[in-house]
């Protein structure tokens, strides 16, 4: 008895040891890691400010929801502070060591919030264009318009996260022009670039929803008060900053 208390003494050091090891995120990515990543993407690498290529834009398209108020983090493969910054807080949120290193339990919590095709695992291709098929006849070409939705379904769930991960509702994304004119849109939408998503009031009302997402990277925010937006809160991404929802003070 005295013998199997101490192999469970030794075992208990050896998983305190364990997990300790595991709470620093600059270590190395091994091949576990690796294998433990899904279909979508894998990092090779730990990534630290300084860092560049494509495996930095990738990890920059997953943080994207988390450029802080009324901010958008470039995509540019650069790891600068803005995308530190990103790291460190989609860290906080995850309660994950918090030093802005993008290391094997950031990595971790990726995969676990990714789906096979890249999507967060709680929005879908299949939300954000209820217009066609293929993405097609946008103002952008098919596959950067589903690039676009891809950021703006990142952005999303960093903001359903934000909101105590209570399902969002997205009634509507991507358009081509003929769907834009049919839903009676701007020219100059964004649905038709792919970066627009229109989202229901879910359990979170329209109105935090819309003050929740000058969080996460949406410098279009309409609503509540503004023209044909009290039914649906909008959000994307264009250049300059537009937000309106006067009957959320917005
Ligand atoms: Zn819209």
């Amino acid at each position: 008895m005295k013998i199997l208390m101490s192999v469970l003494a030794a075992g208990l050091l050896a998983l305190t040891a364990a997990t300790t090891a595991a709470t620093a995120d600059p270590g190395q990515v091994t091949t576990q890691d690796v294998h433990a990543a899904d279909a979508c993407y894998t990092w090779s690498r730990s990534l630290s400010q300084g860092a560049t290529g494509d495996d930095v834009r990738q990890l920059q398209i997953r943080v994207a929801g988390y450029p802080g108020y009324n901010a958008v983090l470039g995509l540019d493969g650069e790891f600068g502070p803005a995308t530190k910054a990103a790291v460190t807080r989609f860290q906080q949120a995850y309660g994950l060591s918090a030093d802005g290193i993008a290391g094997p339990q950031t990595f971790a919590k990726l995969y676990d919030l990714q789906d096979n095709d890249c999507t967060p695992v709680n929005f879908s291709y299949d939300e954000l264009n209820n217009c066609n098929s293929d993405w097609s006849g946008g103002r952008v070409s098919a596959s950067a318009a589903k690039a676009n939705a891809l950021v703006t379904m990142w952005k999303l769930q960093a903001l359903r996260h934000a909101m105590g991960d209570r399902p969002v509702t997205v009634n509507g994304g991507f358009r081509s022009v003929t769907c834009n004119n049919n839903a009676g849109g701007a020219t100059n939408s964004r649905h038709l670039y792919g970066d627009a998503a229109d989202l229901g009031a879910g359990a979170q009302g329209f109105c935090n929803i819309a003050r929740q997402a000058r969080n996460h990277g949406f410098t279009e925010i309409l609503g509540p008060g503004y023209p044909d937006h009290n039914d649906h809160v909008h959000v994307a991404l264009r250049s300059g900053q537009l937000w309106s929802a006067p009957n959320c003070g917005i």
